[in-house]
């Protein structure tokens, strides 16, 4: 509480839009008081290395961190390890689960997603498990041991991931994805029969349309895995990587506007004055073609946050920054940038490399509206970049400059 002095900037979610918004209100001046709310132990961190860096020892989790004790300090940003449990727009004041409650001036909402949990017998059993967090990875790293059969649960980004770095590492590896194909609809269909044979080529035993029924403990260490098809399968370790849900609770408990997330404006601002809601948990007018969206992308967590952060403190920013995600998985890349479902046309263009893919989305005006591909990062990486580019900067062009290789997306840039 604070009774004698102008109430805190206060963000509930100590996670990447947390840590990211609570220095950008630092930088854009502000001298009050910050003080930044989260359920995990842990000061904010980046949460793409979990599933890459971290499980196979190339990354430390001190490398993933957004703020340190020490830079907490030199930007006076005040870290409660704590839940909130409910916020209250009328009097502008949040409540923790410990008692303590807190005023603001501005409140933002940081609040991220919860992992889906998987609904069959044995999905509480300590071999099964979620990678959402830092101590979800501290928890998985050392179960991927040479010789261990990991079992993935999903075909989605994390699962594709943790099945190369458990790889790396010389596990056996089982992915199960209840779809006909992986990645649900995220990439074009030949994006994820290219990802598909990456794994396969990789060992990795990719079943698809099958699910788990159940899980049983057995008398040894494993975990038996009934699954809709086949023989059962003995694990030693289970990730589940089946999405997550917002957590829109405690928005829903204020009687804020909830859609597919919390309902923000073009500033972020939900429907309760002085209250701002971004990263994986809003839902935001697309800056191209202002129809609500929602991104669960580091993109999106870095580029709202300084927004957020702005208009908390009485701006009137747009959020204007378009999509991007990338996935790094063995040697490869594959990328999203801008948004492929606006287009009209779709155009593949040739990139000389049998593996790699890029295709471009153009609506009907002629702009690049959506970029997807993947390969070898070696040979991808340049050229998704400049696709990128062309998407945030709302070139034209016409079908046939795309496709063709002799016309660089260079030149394109500066026509
Ligand atoms: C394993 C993994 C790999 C990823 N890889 C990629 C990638 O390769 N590329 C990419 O673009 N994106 C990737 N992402 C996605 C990206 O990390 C997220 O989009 C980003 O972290 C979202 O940031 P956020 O701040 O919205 O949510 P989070 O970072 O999840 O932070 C939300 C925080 O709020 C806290 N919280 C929730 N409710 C409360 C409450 N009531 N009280 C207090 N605290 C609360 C949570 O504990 C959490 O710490 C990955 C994510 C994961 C998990």
């Amino acid at each position: 509480m604070q009774p004698n002095t102008e109430p805190a900037m206060v963000i509930v979610g100590a996670g990447h839009v947390g840590g990211r918004a609570a220095l950008a209100l630092r930088e854009a001046g502000w001298t009050g008081e910050i003080v930044l709310i989260g359920s995990e132990s842990a000061l904010p961190y980046e949460r793409p290395p979990l599933s890459k860096g971290v499980l196979t020892g190339a990354q430390t989790l001190a490398q993933t961190a957004i703020l340190t004790p020490e830079a907490c300090d030199a930007a006076r940003i005040t870290h409660w390890t704590g839940t909130v449990t409910a916020i209250h727009p009328m009097a502008r004041s949040v409540s923790l689960s410990d008692g303590r409650s807190l005023s603001y001036k501005s409140l933002l909402l940081a609040t991220g997603g919860h992992a889906r949990v998987l609904a069959i017998p044995g999905a509480d059993h300590a071999a099964v498990q979620a990678l959402r967090t830092q101590a979800d990875a501290i928890a998985l790293a050392p179960r991927l041991k040479a010789g261990a059969h990991v079992v993935l649960v999903g075909g989605g980004f994390i699962g594709l991931e943790v099945a190369a770095s458990a790889r790396a590492m010389g596990c056996r590896v089982t992915l199960l994805e209840g779809a006909p194909r992986l990645m649900g609809r995220a990439v074009p269909a030949s994006v994820a029969d290219r990802v598909l044979a990456l794994h396969r080529r990789h060992g990795v035993d990719v079943r698809l349309g099958i699910v788990p029924r159940a899980f049983e403990a057995t008398d040894g260490v494993a975990l038996r895995i009934h699954l809709t098809d086949g023989e059962p399968l003995l694990a030693d370790v289970v990730v589940v990587g089946i999405g997550i849900e917002p957590a829109t609770e405690l928005a829903r408990g204020a009687g804020l506007r909830i859609e597919r997330g919390i309902v923000v404006d073009r500033r972020l601002a939900t429907s309760a004055a002085g209250v701002y809601a971004a990263g994986d948990v809003a839902e935001f007018p697309s800056p191209l073609s202002g129809l609500p969206i929602r991104q669960e992308t580091w993109h999106n967590a870095e580029t709202q946050a300084r927004v957020a952060a702005l208009n908390m403190l009485g701006g009137d920013e747009s959020y204007r920054s378009s999509a991007w995600f990338w996935s790094d998985q063995y040697d490869w890349q594959l990328q999203v940038s801008g948004e492929p479902a606006l287009g009209v046309t779709a155009v593949q263009r040739p990139l000389g490399d049998v593996d790699a893919e890029l295709n471009l989305y153009l609506n009907a005006d002629g702009r690049i509206v959506g970029v997807s591909g993947c390969g070898p990062t070696s040979v991808v990486a340049k050229e998704l970049k400049l696709a990128r580019t062309l998407v945030e900067r709302g070139v034209h062009a016409s079908a046939e400059q795309l496709a063709d290789p002799a016309v660089k997306l260079k030149s394109l840039l500066t026509a």
